[in-house]
């Protein structure tokens, strides 16, 4: 059995022949876009396998607590070269996807995988967060908004709350730090309108580091002035301004 099923399995979670049909053509484009347009640092196959693959169909283990996701809209900001955005839609098709890119080549990417992958119900921005969390189209209309390795969770928190409906949730992919990055970034949560939900811990094979879903809900109207203008997150940490 190969490292991802294996890997999936041990977490409980179920992967078809069909979704490792699409996993394979999904490396495959990877690999060959890779070569000409530099998506991902990791392009080794056992590599994606865990922490591309496997990695991002962990977040099911936030994303379905209470039940299987179905019709729910989920935005994944800073998504690359498609993680954890696409991995997730092929594994529960019925979601609605959208994907939040700011760099044009990887957007031309994501184009032609969702293409090639035959997947319907995504729609790809080639836009910055900041931008679309001012946007009345997107401002407080995702049930999930979630992110992997985009930035700090003080950051990450003003590019992410926005675009939460009120009683929706965000997902934030970490590493060891999860706990002190949470911590470092509480007081801003709550003035975002959010609240930390809880931190799942996620032992992946074929990983030694641990992994952390952490997990915010969105309990009140972010404040307008936020986000502010591109840029400005990263520049001034919210704690910090
Ligand atoms: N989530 C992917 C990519 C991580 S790299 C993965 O885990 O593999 C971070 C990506 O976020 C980069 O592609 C970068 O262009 C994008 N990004 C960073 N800040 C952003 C912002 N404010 N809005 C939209 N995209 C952003």
């Amino acid at each position: 059995m190969d490292l991802l099923t294996a890997g999936a399995r041990d977490l409980q979670i179920a992967l078809e022949p069909a979704h490792l049909a699409a996993f394979r053509i999904y490396y495959e484009e990877l690999v060959s876009w890779n070569e000409k347009f530099n998506l991902t640092a990791i392009t080794d196959y056992k590599g994606a396998q865990v922490r591309h693959f496997l990695d991002s169909v962990t977040c099911l283990l936030a994303l379905e607590t209470q039940r299987r996701l179905t019709s729910q809209s989920l935005i994944d900001v800073g998504t690359g070269a498609g993680f954890p955005g696409i991995p997730l839609k092929v594994l529960r098709p019925g979601i609605k996807l959208t994907l939040v890119e700011a760099t044009r080549k990887k957007t031309h990417f994501l184009e032609h995988l969702v293409q090639r992958l035959g997947l319907s119900n995504v729609t790809v921005l080639h836009a910055r967060a900041e931008t679309l969390g001012q946007d009345p189209a997107h401002r407080e209309r995702y049930d999930w908004v979630m992110a992997r390795a985009v930035a700090e969770m003080t950051i990450l928190a003003e590019y992410l709350l926005p675009l939460a409906r009120i009683g929706g949730r965000v997902l934030a992919q970490k590493g060891e730090d999860a706990a002190a990055e949470v911590q470092l970034a509480e007081a801003a949560i709550v003035y975002l309108g959010g609240r930390v939900q809880q931190l799942v811990p996620v032992e992946m094979r074929g990983l030694v580091e641990r992994r952390y879903l952490v997990v915010l809900d969105k309990k009140a109207a972010t404040p307008e002035k936020y986000p502010r203008r591109p840029g400005m997150p990263s520049k001034r940490p919210l704690e910090k301004s």
